[in-house]
Order: structure tokens, then sequence, then C-alpha cells
């Protein structure tokens, strides 16, 4: 297999000359990862791995008409888009195409942090105002500028705090967030107005202090915040009361688009709006930095009065476009969309069974190849389980499945596999899920049980109530 020294090797020179705070999965036994193919992945040894997690390998690790489209782009030119070519216009095109009206004018750029921080910049411009209203938990890029917008990164110990011009609203996180229905007894639309409210209230402070709004960004559906499912009707108000405020709506699509929702190509068509500004990423190059903004002409206009003009010196070079415009033919060849609908229905359909049989399962939910599965130590506490979590993805990784958790606790198992993932795919991870839930389902302390008991009224004088009773604390004890 592909390496170039030994493991040990690999793990001495990381740690000599990559920077400490870099993220690195399993750092107590990392996995090296020498080669991929569609949904698995390989170690140096050959060992298999069934990818759960990888939402940028969109079409499946090396793709060979992605890969062909970057190798014959590359032996022919790669420049800038300071010249005409043909891959960056049809690239643009087809992007467009997917987008509701008037979103019409695209940006290409290279990551979703930089998409984002485009997405800003137009903001800032277009509004002239400064203010900017984030989602508890979110994440949207580790640029300085998006640092500011991503609590999930912010006031952390040693972290930067954040600025007064960042506003973040809770997160519309229906079963452990501010505004949750422990016994199903209001609706989705009663929970998306609260948590709209909330925005709504940040608006007003924004214009108390600042003159009003300049932009709301936002996950249609947070991924680093735990697989949310924001409630119906949430982003249709949220969006009323930013644009009331004079603000833009920006979309994060940088994980949730380009069909893994299943229904749609873009996670914010579920919700039934239609933003200012969508940015998009990781799966555009199927591992390729690329990454886009688009825009209205409107706003588009706004940048370009400014006088200043745009350059990003691999933004748009035309082998990126070329393996964008190759990711764009394999979704639409190999009918991945349709794909991610099916299997991810199937996929959260078996989790939701896996709820029904272990006491650790809180709560399942997903739309499409984004599903979370979140697991609390006490479902009426709705306590966090944080050390199964970890303990699970361990042991996953120990049956050759990677998964990843995430949420605010880390304890919302996150499945986001590549799109080619199939249905037996989707067995083998419910199959071994299980497996290791009910290793720990002995383990589990019991804080508290309920007991349906219906009473026979005594027929027999010599059992007294006192009996009936200390037998049936018997029975709990032996429980
Ligand atoms: N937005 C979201 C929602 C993300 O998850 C990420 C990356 N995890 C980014 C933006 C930043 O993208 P990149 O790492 O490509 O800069």
């Amino acid at each position: 297999y592909l390496q170039s020294m030994p493991k040990s090797e690999t793990i001495k020179l990381r740690e000599k000359h990559i920077g400490a705070a870099c993220q690195l999965f399993f750092r107590s036994s990392p996995l090296k990862i020498v080669r991929g193919v569609a949904q698995f992945m390989y170690d140096e040894q050959g060992e298999r791995y069934l990818d759960c997690i990888n939402n940028v390998a969109h079409v499946g690790h090396c793709h060979p008409h992605v890969v062909e489209a970057g190798r014959n782009q590359m032996s022919l030119i790669s420049t800038n888009n300071r010249y005409l070519h043909d891959e960056l216009v049809i690239l643009a095109g087809r992007l467009v195409k997917t987008m509701p009206e008037p979103l019409s004018v695209c940006f290409l750029v290279n990551s979703g942090s930089e998409a984002n921080d485009l997405a800003l910049r137009l903001a800032k411009v277009h509004t002239n105002k400064k203010d900017v209203i984030t989602l508890d938990h979110a994440y949207h890029g580790h640029l300085t500028s998006m640092i500011d917008v991503s609590p999930y990164k912010l006031n952390l110990p040693g972290g930067p705090e954040k600025p007064d011009w960042v506003h973040v609203a809770p997160v519309p996180d229906v079963y452990r967030g501010k505004y949750t229905c422990p016994h199903d007894s209001c609706s989705e639309e009663e929970l998306g107005q609260l948590y709209a409210d909330e925005v709504k209230s940040l608006c007003d402070t924004a214009t108390r202090q600042h003159g009003g709004v300049c932009a709301f960004i936002a996950e249609s559906l947070q991924s680093c915040g735990g697989q949310i499912i924001p409630p119906k009707g949430y982003f249709r108000k949220v969006y009323e009361h930013v644009r009331q405020a004079g603000g833009v709506c920006i979309a994060d699509e940088v994980q949730v688009g380009f069909g893994r929702v299943g229904t749609h190509m873009w996670a914010f068509e579920t919700q039934g709006v239609v933003p200012d500004i969508v940015t998009m990423g990781k799966p555009m190059g199927n591992g390729h930095p690329v990454a886009a903004v688009i825009t209205t002409p409107d706003i588009a206009k706004s940048f370009a009065d400014t006088g200043v003009e745009y350059f990003n010196t691999y933004g748009g070079n035309p082998v990126s476009c070329a393996i964008a415009n190759a990711v764009l033919d394999v979704i639409q060849d190999e009918h991945l969309m349709e794909r991610a609908n099916r299997v991810g229905t199937h996929l959260l359909d078996r989790c939701k069974d896996l709820k029904l049989r272990h006491r650790l399962v809180g709560d399942v939910r997903g739309k499409g190849l984004f599903v979370g599965v979140e697991l609390v130590t006490d479902r009426d506490a709705r306590t966090p389980a944080t050390a199964e979590a970890k303990h699970i993805v361990n042991r996953m990784r120990e049956q050759k499945i990677l998964i990843s958790r995430d949420g605010p606790d880390s304890n919302v198992l996150k499945f986001k596999p590549p799109m080619v993932f199939t249905i037996k795919d989707a067995d083998r991870l419910v199959d071994t899920l299980d497996m290791v839930l009910g290793e720990l389902d002995s383990q589990l302390p019991i804080t508290s049980i309920k007991l349906e008991v219906s009473v026979t009224p005594l027929t027999d004088v010599n059992t007294s109530n006192d009996m009936v009773i200390s037998n049936l604390k018997q029975t709990v004890k032996s429980l």
C-alpha cells in the first residue's frame, strides 16, 4: 500500500512539524488513510473502513469521472479567472440554474470559509450596516471574520470573545434547545414562532444599538450544532424579521447542499425560503478545494459599485471549475439525490427502530443522508450521554465503520456519508450500532423506570395489599 514510511514515523513527523491545535481523529490511535474508493477508505494495512462521515467525498471517494476531469484540465492549463474560460461560465450557469430567482450571480472561491467571508462582505456593502445575527453552536469557517460569527468556537476558554455587533439566537432545537415540547403538547408551528421571536428581539436590539441588521447567517439544517431540523415555519418568520430590520439572509449550504437532503438540491428549499446570498463548498469539488457564493444582481451591483475590484488567485481556476462540473455530472447521471432520499429514509427508519430498543437513544432526526442520533442517559431529563457517544464512535471504528459525534455536548452521532451509500451500507451501520448499543444497555445505571401496573381486585383474602406492594418492589429490584 501507498506509504513512504511506517505509521509510527508519520505520527512522529506530524507531532514535530504540524501545529498541535490541528484536529486529528482518534488522537491516541490515529488512522492513516492511504486511498479511497466510493464509500470506502483504506488504511496502510489495506483495512477497509465504511465512511459514514465524509460529506466532502460527495459522489464517492476518487470518483473516476471527477479524477479524469481534474487530470485533463490540469494537463491543459491552470490559470486564473482574469482570462476567459468555458469551464468557469458553464459552472456558474449550471449552479445558477439550480437556484430560485433572483439568485443569478456567482463568485468562485476556494473554501467554505472564504465563501462565507465574501457573503458577509457583500452583505455589509449592500446594507451599509454591520450587525450580524447567527445561531448558537453554529460554525461558519476558520477565518477571523468567520470565528466572530461562529459560537461553536467563541467564548471557549482561551478562545476569542464575541464582538458586540454579533448577536446569537438560540438554535431552533426542539429536542434539547431553549424551547422544547416534552410531552408533544405543543405544535411545531408554536415552537417555530417562539424561536423566531428570539431573532425578532435581536433585530430590535441591533436596530436600537446600531440602526439595523446587516445579515442573518445560518445553515438551514444545522450540522455542527448536532444535526438540527428546525420546526416548521421558523425560517420563513426569521427571514421576514431580518428583512424588516434592513438585513439580508445568508444560507450556508457548505455541509447540507448539493442534494444531500434528497428531496431538494439545497437545504433552504426544504424550509420554503429564498435567501439573498447562498454559500457552498465541501461537496462541490469532491475533495478538491472549490467553493462559491451565489447572490442577486442587486447585491452584486452594490459590490461592483464600490469600484474595488475582486480578485481571488485560485477562485474559479479552470481545474477547480472542471472538477466541480464533473461533480454536477455525477450527481445528475447517477441520480444521487434520488438515492439520498431513498437510502436516507431507510437509514432514518432503521435508526428510529433503535430508539424502541435502546434506552440511550433519545432522539432520531434527519433528512436524506443527513441523520443524527441523539444519545441521553435519562430520557425524561434528556441528560446528554457524552461519554457513551465517545465510546460508541470508538467501538464503531473497531468494527471498521467511521462515524462522528457533534452538538454542544458531543452526544449526537452524526451520519453524513458519501451519496453513493447503499441500503446494504445503511443496514451494516445500523446493525453494528445496534450491537454496540446493546453492549452499553447492560452497563447503564437505571435512573428512572416507569411501571404500568393493572390492579385486579383481590379475591384471595390471604393476600394483603402490603404483600402485593412488597412483591412489586422485589420485582423492580431484580430488574
Ligand atoms: N460552513 C459550515 C457549515 C461548515 O461546516 C464549514 C466547515 N466545517 C465551513 C462553513 C467552512 O468550510 P471550510 O472548512 O471549507 O473553510
